[in-house]
């Protein structure tokens, strides 16, 4: 789907006061919650400054190929449906900021939900194993406060591991009948061992053993754009590591909550998480600064799998985490 967002650029090259000097593209839809998108702005003119907003977070816009900017964006799985504006900020010369405001329609996705059974500690925690946890979000918190300001990705993103895919993102689950929450993540069937890529370059954010997640590599690609790699056998990456797309970070386990060995793969998008398989299907291959990194690796990793069908999915969504 191609959502065109566009004003007559005959009357915005000339006048400013007309119109936005730009035109606008909204493309990798439709939007929904949990449902990322990239946005292209081609300048009808030199700005001197340009950013953008949607639901109140900031969109960052990357100089891209042909003249324009590229923005990824996301739609939180608690954002609300219905017509969203997407906010731009520029100014022709410095000190002169103005706004305009682009309707976006979010449409409602059904996802499926299941139950399934962990080990109590997983559902109870006991006061030890609360503090962990406690201390654990206060950490994640803070790594989370301070992205690198510098984008570095390059060009499409790759399935850390070619498997099948034993639960999609978004699932509603009820863990033991009594603790509820979203999958936030993809789950890549495995049996412990295999090699687990990273998705693109980046550097490494979080190397090491969490409460839920197990053994965890978090990946941080510039710009709030963070991967994440969930119950490794092993970790062969250390933080502030950088590493390039189809780098092993580490073996696929089961460590943290699971049912049994897979990997959990998430992506992180400006504080939201969005659903990796439409994320990998994002067309990034003109990326400007992705010369040779265009270039799929020929073995090892590839592209995300065309969407499978949910109810197959969902035959075997229950068995992982
Ligand atoms: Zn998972």
């Amino acid at each position: 789907m191609l959502a065109l967002l566009a004003w007559t650029t005959s009357l915005v090259v000339t006048a400013a006061d007309l119109g936005p000097p730009f035109t606008v593209e909204l493309s990798g839809g439709p939007l929904a919650p949990g449902q990322p998108g990239v946005v292209l702005v081609r300048p009808q003119r030199p700005l001197a400054s340009l950013s953008a907003g949607l639901f109140g977070r900031q969109v960052e816009l990357v100089p891209w190929a042909n003249g324009r900017y590229l923005g990824l964006v996301g739609v939180g799985l608690d954002d609300p449906v219905g017509r969203a504006p997407l906010t731009l900020s520029y100014a022709l010369e410095a000190g002169e900021v103005m706004q305009v405001e682009l309707d976006v329609d979010v449409v409602d996705r059904a996802y499926p939900s299941n139950t399934l059974r962990v080990a109590r500690r997983f559902v109870r925690p006991g006061p030890a194993a609360r503090r962990q946890i406690r201390r654990e979000r206060r950490e994640l918190a803070e790594l989370w406060r301070e992205p690198s300001r510098e984008r570095l990705w390059r060009g499409n993103f790759i399935l850390p591991r070619q498997s099948e895919l034993t639960s999609v993102f978004g699932v509603r689950r009820i863990f033991n009948g009594r603790l509820r929450s979203r999958h936030k993540g993809i789950d890549l069937d495995g049996s412990g061992g295999e090699p687990v890529a990273a998705a693109n370059r980046g550097r490494v954010l979080f190397a090491g053993s969490r409460y839920y997640s197990g053994r965890t590599v978090i990946l941080d690609h510039g710009l709030g754009l963070y991967t994440l790699y969930f119950h490794l056998r092993s970790v062969e990456v250390a933080a502030g590591q950088l590493v390039e797309r189809g780098t092993v970070i580490g073996k696929l386990g089961s460590t943290g909550r699971v049912t049994g060995p897979h990997l959990h793969f998430a992506v992180r998008l400006s504080g939201i998480y969005v659903d990796p398989v439409t994320f990998l299907q994002l067309e990034l291959a003109a990326d400007p600064l992705a010369s040779t990194a265009a270039t799929r690796p020929a073995s090892g990793p590839v592209s995300a799998p065309a969407s499978a069908p949910a109810s197959a999915l969902e035959a075997t969504a229950a068995q992982r985490l």
